[in-house]
């Protein structure tokens, strides 16, 4: 119970930094200064506006000063990541795991929102969150994750040769770092996974007459690690059963 609500709270708060960050990236603004201020009025938000979560409620999603809405975006994606973060916690507790797939976890929130809003992977966070993973793996002596990082890398690289610009350069430095968190037979499904949830959705799409411009992938690739870092090991297993059944 201590390590869920511990990093309950530290996912909220890195849930907050995350919002900075998803708002000031795609716009090249520095994510440490001016300080938060309302983008309505402009007025600098107080301490006791920065609070995650508790201060989105009690204000019940407006401007303390000029009652101008605050987006759906913020209170979401600081429960989402404090939620990820307890559950991460909650089953690995303090270890360089922990450290890793919260780390993944937080960079994957931060480009699935600028993916979808900008169409575009911040650099600071897929190679930022790459940097960190790699010396996380080197530390540690985790072979595979570096190996996961190489090999999911080089795979979609190769996608976005062979496709000439179908692959984003973003997507593939968030490969890298997914590759890196998550070893590479977690990486590998987890890459599985978001091609072909990515491929039903974009088939759906297309037989509804829906098609416009290319999905985002960054969600998919998201969903996918998010399953893989999970059940994993759990579909490693059922996979193997299944063609050792053959
Ligand atoms: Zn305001």
């Amino acid at each position: 119970m201590f390590w869920l609500i511990t990093f309950f709270v530290l996912g909220s708060v890195l849930g907050s930094f995350a919002n900075v960050c998803i708002w000031r990236l795609p716009r090249n603004e520095s994510i440490v200064w001016p300080p938060s201020h309302c983008p309505h009025c402009q007025g600098k938000l107080r301490p006791q506006h920065l609070l995650p979560l508790i201060s989105w409620l009690a204000l019940r999603g407006k401007c303390a000063m000029c009652q101008g809405k605050i987006s759906l975006r913020y209170p979401a994606v600081e429960l989402v990541s404090a939620l990820l973060f307890a559950a991460i916690g909650y089953k690995w507790q303090l270890s360089v795991t922990t450290l890793q797939y919260c780390t993944l976890s937080l960079a994957l929130i931060i480009s699935v929102a600028t993916d979808i809003s900008h169409r575009e992977i911040p650099d600071e966070v897929s190679l930022g969150a790459a940097a960190i993973l790699a010396i996380a793996a080197l530390l540690t002596a985790q072979w595979g994750h570096l190996l996961g990082g190489i090999i999911l890398f080089s795979i979609l690289f190769l996608i976005a040769v062979v496709s000439r610009g179908g692959m984003g350069g973003g997507d593939i430095k968030l490969a890298l770092a997914i590759g890196l968190g998550l070893g590479w037979k977690a990486g590998l499904i987890a890459l599985v996974l978001a091609i072909v949830i990515g491929g039903v959705l974009a088939t759906v799409l297309l037989l509804r007459g829906t098609r416009g411009k290319a999905l985002p992938f960054a969600p998919f690739l998201a969903a996918g690690s998010l399953i893989a870092m999970f059940w994993g090991d759990i579909l490693a297993e059922f996979y193997v059963s299944i063609v050792m059944g053959l």
